[in-house]
C-alpha cells in the first residue's frame, strides 16, 4: 500500500480533525502518501481529492468539525455512483482508504469493499456512542462536557425560580449522552430509549422530590425516549397532572455536536488514526478501530454496524440511587 485516503462522512464529531491529523502523520511518518478526499462519499464520487502531507494538519488538533468537511451522499448508495468513486481512486493511484463516521458511513464502506475488493478501515466518529466494538466514539466525551456545562447554566436558573427543567438531548435510538450526561449533571431524573420509566413513576418521582425540599428539578430527556411524548408534550402533561411546578424546556440541539475537543477524545483521535494506518499497512481491511479496557482493537466492521453498545445498567441504578 503506497497511498491512502482519508475522509469524513455523515453527521460531524469534536476529535474528527484530530483524527485526520493523526491518519495524515502516521501516512507521512511511514512514509506512505496520503489524500484527503473532500464532503465524504460526495467528493469521493465527484473525484474532490486533495495531497495531505505532516503539514496540511498543522493547527487542527484542537478544532472541532471536520476540515474535510462532511456529506451524506445519495450517489454513493446507487452502483453506479460506487462505480465512478472507485474509478476515481484508482485514476489517482490510491490503494486503501480510512473512513471517519457513524454506522451509515461504515456500512457505505463494508459494500465498496464487497464489490471492489477495496481495503478500508473504519475509525468511529459520532458523538452519540452507538457503535459495538468500542466503549468510546470520538466526539461523545466532549458532547457529555458541553452538555453538562448546559445543565449546569441550567440549573442556575431553575434554582433561582424552583423551576421544573425538561432538557432534551441527542439520541434518537440510544441513551448513552443521557445517561451520563444527566447523573454527571445530577439530574433528577433521565428518560432513555432502552427504557420506559412510565409517566405515573416519572410523577411520583417529581412529587417525591418537590416534598423533599428540592428547590428545582432537572429532568433530561434523550431525542428518542420511550415515553412517547417530546420534552413539549411531556411539559403539557405534567403542568396538567402536577400544578405545584414552573416548568421550562430546553432542546440542547446543534450544540451538542460543535466545540473544542476534548483531551480524551484528542488522545483517542491520534491513537485510533496510528491503529488504523497500520492495520492497512498490516494487510488488514474491513474492520473498525475501536477502544475496550484502554487497548485498541480491531472488530469487523459487519459487526460493529449490527450492534449497539449497550447501555450501562449500573449507572441507571447509581441515577436512581442519587435522586433519592
Ligand atoms: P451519523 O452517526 O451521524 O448518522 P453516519 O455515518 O451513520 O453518521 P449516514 O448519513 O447514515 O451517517 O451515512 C453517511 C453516508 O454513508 C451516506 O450519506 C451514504 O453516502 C453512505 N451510506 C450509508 N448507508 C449506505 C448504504 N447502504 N450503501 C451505500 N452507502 C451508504
Amino acid at each position: 500500500i503506497k497511498k491512502i485516503a482519508v475522509f469524513t462522512s455523515g453527521g460531524d464529531s469534536p476529535g474528527m480533525n484530530a483524527a485526520i491529523r493523526s491518519v495524515v502523520r502516521t501516512c507521512a511518518y511511514l512514509k506512505v502518501e496520503c489524500v484527503g478526499i473532500y464532503r465524504g462519499y460526495e467528493g469521493m464520487v465527484e473525484g474532490d481529492f486533495k495531497p495531505m502531507d505532516a503539514r496540511s494538519v498543522n493547527n487542527i488538533i484542537n478544532k472541532g468539525g471536520t476540515i474535510l468537511k462532511s456529506a451524506r451522499s445519495d450517489s454513493f448508495r446507487t452502483p453506479e455512483g460506487r462505480k465512478q468513486a472507485y474509478d476515481n481512486l484508482v485514476a489517482n493511484n490510491i490503494d486503501a482508504f480510512v473512513v471517519i463516521g457513524g454506522d451509515g458511513s461504515f456500512t457505505g464502506a463494508m459494500i465498496f469493499n464487497k464489490e471492489y475488493d477495496f481495503p478500508v478501515i473504519g475509525i468511529p466518529g459520532t458523538i452519540d456512542n452507538d457503535i459495538f466494538g468500542t466503549t468510546y466514539t470520538l466526539g461523545f466525551d466532549t458532547a457529555l462536557n458541553t452538555v453538562v456545562d448546559a445543565i449546569d447554566k441550567i440549573r442556575d436558573t431553575a434554582s433561582s425560580h424552583n423551576r421544573l427543567f425538561f432538557v432534551e438531548v441527542m439520541g434518537r435510538d440510544v441513551g448513552h449522552i443521557a445517561l451520563n450526561a444527566g447523573v454527571g449533571a445530577g439530574a433528577e431524573e433521565i428518560l432513555i430509549p432502552e427504557e420506559n420509566l412510565g409517566l405515573e413513576r416519572l410523577l411520583e418521582s417529581l412529587k417525591r422530590s418537590k416534598k423533599s425540599g428540592k428547590s428545582s428539578s432537572i429532568v433530561i430527556v434523550a431525542e428518542g425516549d420511550k415515553t412517547g411524548k417530546n420534552v413539549f408534550e411531556l411539559k403539557e402533561y405534567v403542568e396538567e397532572n402536577l400544578p405545584i411546578y414552573d416548568v421550562r424546556v430546553s432542546v440542547l440541539g446543534h450544540m451538542q455536536r460543535g466545540g473544542t475537543p476534548s483531551c480524551f477524545d484528542r488522545v483517542l483521535a491520534s491513537r485510533m488514526g496510528v491503529r488504523a494506518v497500520e492495520a492497512l499497512l498490516e494487510g488488514k481491511s474491513n474492520l473498525m478501530v475501536g477502544i475496550q479496557d484502554n487497548k485498541l482493537i480491531l472488530t469487523p466492521i459487519e459487526q460493529a454496524i449490527k450492534g449497539h453498545t449497550k447501555i450501562d445498567k449500573e449507572l441507571i441504578r447509581v441515577s436512581d440511587i442519587m435522586s433519592t
